[in-house]
């Protein structure tokens, strides 16, 4: 199974170019989608979710055109958008069976049974009984995944989960998506690299609209291999390094701030090789359409 993008593109109503000729494959396993706020991602995730309509373009599952086929789409869809709403006085339980019901799981029986499996699975199970409002910021993505897996889909979109959650909360939620099956499409889209490099055999980077990158994490750092280098510098000679430099990132640390740079051969100049991460990849690609320093 796989999902193919061709030549997908949105203006919003304001002007505002949301997707630009957007062509992407995306196989099954954890699929990263990588970019800045106000990058497209959301705009692409909703458009495959059958949400709202791109301008121009295909999406296929398999042999599945989704623009045409929203129905059949949403059968076999598990969507956890980024503004998950929640009725906060509502328990989980309740909410999952409601959700179940809505599903097509008709029989009682049937639906408890899926209802305590999924509770299980997110680790809310002792927290059931509790008023959704009253869950933190973990516990209710945990829950946003066992109401996305409702029905086994085979197409799961996970958009922009762990932004707000707080580092042990983020672990958590990073071993249940890595548990879910191999044999499902999970994209998720992020704006936090830890989150791809962490969980993503492929991934993309788009910008502004455009894809910038697709392959595997792996490819993309190998692509950079030796040509990353580090100095740490005063804030207030930045702007003389990047006029000379091709400066990808900054990082202020303990007052000073650390440069990465991109460059075919050694720069001298009191800088040092630096390990090539994902990291890298991403500036890499997003500086050379937005600056860096304000990212
Ligand atoms: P991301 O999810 O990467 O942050 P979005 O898809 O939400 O990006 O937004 C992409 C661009 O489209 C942004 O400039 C955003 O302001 C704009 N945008 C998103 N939704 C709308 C809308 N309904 N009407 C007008 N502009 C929108």
């Amino acid at each position: 199974m796989k999902l193919s993008i061709q030549n997908l593109s949105k203006t919003y109503a304001n002007g505002t170019q949301a997707l630009n000729n957007i062509s992407l494959t995306i196989p099954q396993g954890m699929f990263g989608l990588l970019g800045p706020n106000g990058a497209g991602k959301s705009t692409l995730m909703r458009t495959i979710a059958t949400l709202q309509d791109a301008d121009t373009g295909t999406i296929m599952l398999d042999d599945l055109d989704v623009t045409t086929n929203k129905q059949a789409i949403r059968e076999r869809l598990g969507y956890l958008p980024q503004d998950f709403g929640l009725y906060p006085r509502i328990n989980a339980e309740v909410m999952l069976d409601h959700i179940a019901q809505m599903k097509g799981v008709g029989n009682k029986k049937d639906r408890k049974y899926l209802v305590e499996s999924l509770l299980n699975k997110v680790n809310l199970y002792s927290h059931r009984k509790k008023a959704l409002g009253t869950y933190s910021g973990g516990m209710r993505q945990r829950f946003g995944i066992a109401q996305a897996l409702v029905g086994n889909p085979s197409l799961i979109i996970v958009d922009e989960p762990t932004a707000g959650l707080d580092p042990s909360e983020r672990n958590r939620f990073y071993n249940l998506l890595s548990e879910i099956g191999e044999n499902t499409i999970v994209i998720l889209s992020t704006h936090i690299v830890e989150d791809v490099s962490t969980l993503c055999s492929n991934m993309a980077i788009i910008c502004a609209g455009e894809l910038l990158m697709q392959g595997k994490p792996k490819e993309g750092i190998a692509s950079l291999k030796s040509r990353i280098y580090k100095k740490a510098v005063e804030k207030e000679a930045l702007e003389s390094y990047k006029s000379d430099y091709q400066v990808i990132s900054t990082k202020l640390i303990e007052g000073r701030l650390s440069l990465r740079i991109e460059s075919d051969n050694d720069p001298g100049n009191g800088f040092e090789p630096a390990q090539t991460d994902l990291e890298d990849v991403y500036f890499s690609h997003i500086s050379r359409k937005v600056d860096p320093i304000t990212l």
